[in-house]
């Protein structure tokens, strides 16, 4: 018998009306379960809205949103857990909680045992589709922090069945050891990591593409799925890298790109509901338009996520874009930023995500940074690089230097950007989450997200 290409072939290749009317079920249960939760009891009230009047598909809208001003205003107002959980701690088994390091702080998250046995299955949607298998050896190249990412990934692996190997708080060289050493066949990183895992090998004169690595999971950035920064790590592994995403508030995992790699990844979406709004009045947008990601959860029963409006970027397009045959929507290029990652500069819109599109198209850069500053009354942009050859620097870094800024201008309206070479080993490294955009403009919010 020749194996199923999905993990849950009945709920993977739903028909959409079949999957919108199961969603439609667990909406009504997960609503009402919420209703014994001190947040959403309030503020169903204020709104005049109750569970049991939940009857069409478009009485979705009439959820009240949840902002993270809320989730944090009810963690201050009753600390430590805050106003969400429907039931106190006794009847949890997990607390994560996000990084902080965007310089906001953390919230808190508390999973029962069922909700951390559903994260668990809906990584092996993802981890199935990209071919993991049982006979697999995965490394998981992350420190078993709080980041609640590949904890998910860690428990949906034992599942699935496949040998996993906690990479936990080891030097990278050690890490680069331990794959080649235990054979593995899979690799779970961020996308920044995989690239400083592979220049890691290449100085210990690994060849990676000759190992047995042939599948990398990355998540914890947008990254993996800006086609220049994929290609690189594709390149310097000699292995198909997917992209997925997910986040602490609604668990760890909601999209997965597939083995037909449709330029996107698919919404898991008889777990969660992704509506795309505009940010701005919150009505919805359609296919193909750029809007807000809002997500309600049907998995995370002490802590409900209904409605929640995550400030990620997307582009949803149907289904059908992809030919493996899931009726799950596709985010198309995965999650495109974040609303607070744009920045002003001289009246550009800069993104952080099309400069790193641009930089990773130049194999030589090893690290890079995007600094803001002001001087006088004038905004300035810069660009520092670091090289992976420092020796190289003189003469080839004047043409890489004069390449940049232009392709850099050019995507920009013409913005004339500083680009300029670091110090050798002078910008921060990242294992989670690079923060690669520096505002030190007065009056603006400093470290974003990048
Ligand atoms: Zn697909």
């Amino acid at each position: 018998m020749s194996e199923s290409p999905y993990w849950n072939p009945k709920t993977e290749t739903m028909p959409r009306k079949d999957l919108r009317a199961l969603q439609l079920a667990k909406l009504r249960r997960v609503a009402e379960w919420a209703e014994r939760s001190l947040h959403y009891r309030e503020k169903f009230a204020a709104a005049d809205f109750s569970a049991e009047r939940l009857e069409t598909w478009e009485d979705l809208r009439r959820i009240p949103f949840l902002t993270r001003e809320e989730w944090m205003a009810g963690q201050a107002a009753r600390p430590p857990y805050g106003t969400l959980p429907v039931r106190d701690h006794e009847s949890a088994i997990r607390l994560h909680t996000t990084s902080g390091t965007s310089g906001k702080e953390p919230l808190r998250a508390l999973d029962s045992r069922k909700d951390w046995a559903w994260a668990a299955e809906m990584w092996c949607y993802g981890a199935w589709a990209m071919g993991v298998r049982p006979r697999d050896v995965a490394y998981m190249a992350f420190g078993y922090g709080s980041f609640i990412g590949f904890w998910g990934l860690h428990y949906g692996l034992e599942k699935l069945g496949a040998l996993v190997v906690p990479g936990g708080a080891q030097p990278t060289e050690r890490r680069v050891k331990q794959i080649v050493d235990f054979g593995a066949t899979v690799v779970a990183s961020t996308p920044t990591y995989a690239l400083r895992l592979a220049q890691e090998a290449a100085g210990q004169g690994i060849d990676l593409p000759g190992s047995s690595v042939r599948t990398l999971i990355l998540s914890g950035e947008p990254a993996g799925s800006i086609p220049e920064t994929k290609a690189l790590i594709e390149q310097q592994w000699g292995a198909k890298a997917y992209d997925t995403a997910g986040m602490t508030e609604i668990s760890t995992i909601f999209m997965f790109e597939c083995a037909h790699r449709p330029g996107g990844a698919h919404i898991i979406e008889d777990h969660v509901i992704e509506e795309v709004i505009d940010p701005e009045t919150g009505e919805p947008v359609g296919y193909g338009e750029m809007g807000e990601r809002v997500v309600t959860s049907f998995g995370r029963s002490t802590t409900p996520l209904l409605r929640y409006r995550t400030a990620d970027m997307v582009v949803k397009v149907p289904a059908s874009r992809c030919g493996c045959g899931r009726t799950f929507d596709i985010y198309q290029g995965g999650v495109l930023g974040r609303a607070d990652d744009m920045r002003l500069v001289r009246g550009t819109n800069v993104y952080p995500r099309a400069i790193e599109s641009i930089v990773r198209s130049h194999p030589e850069i090893d690290e890079f940074q995007i600094l803001l500053t002001r001087e006088d009354i004038r905004d300035e942009i810069h660009l520092l690089c670091e090289l992976h050859d420092q020796q190289r620097a003189a003469a080839d870094w004047q043409r890489l230097a004069e390449t940049l800024h232009k392709e850099l201008a050019d995507a920009h309206e013409g913005l004339n950007f500083r680009v300029e070479l670091a110090e050798p080993g002078g910008l921060p490294r990242f294992e989670l989450k690079a923060k690669r955009m520096v505002d030190d403009r007065p009056g603006h919010q400093g470290r974003g997200k990048a």
